[in-house]
């Protein structure tokens, strides 16, 4: 505002208009003179995305397919999880975003990847994917009930490798966390990443505190390296290291998500080597059984076997959850829904 020659506070005006009123339009800024709402209206783009269709599974969960300016497409969850014994219609309530459209990294379970890395989103498009989810829910529930505070977690795990853009992520969670933005404390953001070592210790050095998942899925280079190509540039020898001084400098628990493919990873020996990680670690395991991806080969495991592999890490003590919620299936295969639509080319029609 300095640099166009307005006065600092008309910054804090419009925050106050875009995150806490939550306008859709420049020209309703009633207290931001015309002349400085048309020259926002020509210079900035208050609405980057538009959401063009709309799945939810069971109650649990709502996708959303959003549209860019440049017409690429990607997806934002909201996940419900119901809780019991907390009270009548109390639902933990999370927010999965995405960072980039598709994905260089190319794990050979992911449908992000399957086509590749079209661009990084920028920070108003990581943000604006938090706004259509307040827009969203503000029309659902009594606006004080909808304030984006009433969610409980943000997941960066949608299409992309987040801390592949790493300036954007931070620029767009710094706003999402500050008290004039959304006010939403990064204890509450999950970030998850494939294994960038590099940007994992800058993450350790942030001023505000993020979580961490790591994206593991093989506890040898060998079965990793089947998984996820990036193994091969930041090997589990290294990653694990980076992992401990992450953990060390933030003093908290973070998570290791391990997908469960059949005869791939779900072996017993993958799970004892998982259960000395986690416990080296202090961390929390979240299993994920593997969701079949369009045009990929792999298997999910049979629940007894889930359960076998579950029993272990329980045996030796370990954190650990297994994700089997009816519609955390379209939250997990994140990505289908966009190589879907993209092939039918339905959305042009929204
Ligand atoms: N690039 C980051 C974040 C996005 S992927 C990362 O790799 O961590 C986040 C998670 O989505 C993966 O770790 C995996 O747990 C889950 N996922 C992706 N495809 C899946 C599939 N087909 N089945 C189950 N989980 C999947
Ligand atoms: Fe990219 Fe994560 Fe999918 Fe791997 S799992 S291809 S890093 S989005």
């Amino acid at each position: 505002m300095k640099t166009v020659g307005q006065p600092a506070f008309r910054a804090g005006q419009i925050f106050d208009w875009i995150y806490k009123k939550r306008v859709r339009d420049w020209s309703d800024m009633s207290n931001l003179p015309k002349a400085l709402r048309e020259w926002l209206e020509e210079t900035f783009d208050l609405h980057p995305t538009a959401v063009v269709l709309t799945k939810s599974a069971d109650d649990v969960t709502d996708k959303l397919l959003l549209r860019l300016r440049d017409a690429s497409l990607i997806e934002t969850v909201i996940i419900r999880a119901p809780q019991h014994g907390v009270g009548v219609n109390r639902s933990r309530k999370t927010i999965c975003l995405s960072t980039q459209v598709g994905c260089a990294y190319g794990c050979k379970f992911c449908a992000s990847g399957l086509a590749g890395w079209k661009r990084d989103l920028s920070a108003g498009e990581i943000v604006a994917q938090l706004l259509e989810v307040c827009a969203r829910e503000d029309q659902r529930t009594p606006r004080a009930k909808a304030e984006l505070a009433s969610f409980d977690n943000i997941v960066v795990m949608g299409m992309g490798e987040p801390l592949a853009n790493y300036d954007n992520l931070i620029r767009a969670l710094t706003i999402a966390n500050d008290s004039q933005g959304l006010g939403f404390g990064a204890r509450r953001v999950t970030i998850s990443t494939s294994g960038l070592i590099p940007q994992i210790l800058k993450l350790a050095d942030e001023k505000l505190g993020f979580r961490l998942a790591i994206s593991l899925h093989g506890t040898t280079n060998e079965v990793r390296e089947k998984i996820m190509p990036i193994n091969r540039r930041y090997p589990l020898e290294q990653l694990i290291p980076a992992i401990r001084t992450f953990s060390r400098r933030h003093g908290r628990m973070l998570t290791l998500e391990f997908i469960l493919i059949e005869d791939v990873n779900d072996t017993l020996d993958q799970a004892e080597r998982l259960a000395d990680i986690a416990r080296d670690l202090h961390a929390h395991v979240n299993l994920i059984p593997y969701n079949p991806v369009d045009g990929l080969t792999w298997h999910r495991p049979s629940i007894r076997r889930q359960d076998r592999f579950m029993a272990i890490l329980e045996s030796r003590s370990v954190s650990a959850t297994i994700r089997r919620e009816k519609g955390s299936d379209i939250a997990a295969a994140c990505g289908q829904l966009r190589l879907k639509e993209e092939a039918k080319g339905s959305w042009l029609d929204c």
